[in-house]
């Protein structure tokens, strides 16, 4: 097991010394009528006001939600913000390296890029698990963060528990396990491991299940050293307050945001069958997620044939491992049900 004096250790020295700025709100803790200390208007506007730069009234309705204290959740501008603020904090730009396992999510590669970090690429299995052998065999001391997607995008499986729990046992560095489909899996998540280890970060989203992708707000629960990381080198007020307000909404009204997720989960299975009926359609990969990776005789043929009738899917053909493969995100049910009669007109 990784010990938080090692994990302190993999921090990049500059972030380590790095004196954070303190912001007009977060300096002051106490009880104020009058506030003159930020240099904003006065006047109400509704929104004149720095927003929280902590989010606590969000963080602890996710820690009621998720069984979790709120000292473990870190909220970013999206998911993709605390991507970007972990490569920061842990790799050395020109010398260290993050690891994902292709096919996956895009964003681990292109945030890298940006800051100049070296990619190493370990390819998953034919059926789409973790080479926990080749992973921890490629990684070396300048590899700091491994990217685990699970379920994953875009082939929409879950990676195999046992697996990901010999990963966080044996990869020395940081284990992120990116959960943004985790609600439409029937595995368990892995939020509460981050009360144990202090090298996992779990990583989940409002952009998916929660239906706001518009507010842009990303999760993040992880040991309190590296939330007091993350906090020491996001940007101030790095979720706005309409953000903040629309997810405290969202949050009252989680029992409706379970029922679209229900109706997902089966239009997903609905849909799986219908296309595996369709006689060009080779097979559907079995997905625990909103989409469906879909192999078939044509794909660009059927993806322009699609685009003609105005629906939009991803090709994914060119993929690693995907070949063939359009990804189908589910839709409401009469969206489903015009993809698969246009599907079925399709020759
Ligand atoms: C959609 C998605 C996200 C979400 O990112 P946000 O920035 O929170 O919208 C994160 N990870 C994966 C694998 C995704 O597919």
């Amino acid at each position: 097991m990784i010990r938080t004096s090692d994990m302190l250790n993999w921090v990049r020295p500059n972030i380590r010394n790095l004196k954070p700025y303190s912001s007009a709100r977060s300096e002051f803790k106490g009880q104020a009528d009058i506030f003159l200390d930020a240099n904003e208007n006065p006047f109400e506007t509704g929104m004149n006001r720095y927003p929280d730069p902590l989010q606590w009234a969000v963080k602890n309705k996710i820690a009621n939600l998720k069984n979790i204290p709120a000292e473990h959740i870190f909220l970013g501008n999206g998911s993709d913000e605390v991507i970007d603020l972990l490569i920061r904090i842990f790799c050395e730009p020109g010398q260290e390296a993050i690891m994902v396992l292709p096919p996956t999510y895009g964003m681990y590669q292109v945030s890298a890029d940006i800051s100049n970090v070296a990619v190493k690429k370990v390819s998953l299995s034919s059926d789409f698990q973790p080479d926990v052998d080749a992973i921890l065999s490629e990684a070396d001391e300048k590899t700091k963060l491994l990217f685990l997607c699970s379920p994953n995008n875009p082939t929409g499986n879950n990676m195999d528990s046992g697996q990901i729990q010999y990963l966080i046992d044996h990869f020395e560095g940081i284990v992120v396990i990116d959960e943004a489909y985790i609600d439409f899996s029937n595995q368990a998540s892995w939020v509460s491991a981050v009360q144990t280890y202090s090298n996992v970060v779990v990583m989940q989203t409002f952009s998916k299940a929660w239906g706001l992708a518009g507010i842009r707000l990303g999760m993040a629960f992880t040991s309190t050293d590296i939330i007091a990381l993350l906090n020491k080198v996001k940007p101030p007020y790095n979720v706005n307050q309409l953000s903040q307000e629309a997810a405290l909404k969202a949050l009252d009204n989680h029992k409706e945001v379970e029922r679209t997720i229900q109706t997902i989960i089966q239009e997903r299975q609905r849909i799986t069958i219908a296309l595996e009926a369709l006689d060009f359609v080779q097979e559907c990969i079995p997905s625990q997620a909103n989409f469906i990776l879909v192999r078939l005789e044509d794909p660009r043929r059927v993806y322009t044939y699609l685009l003609e009738e105005k629906i939009i899917v991803r090709d994914r053909s060119q993929v690693h491992l995907c070949a063939g493969a359009l990804r189908i995100t589910i839709g409401r049910p009469e969206e489903n049900d015009q993809l698969l009669d246009r599907l079925r007109r399709f020759s």
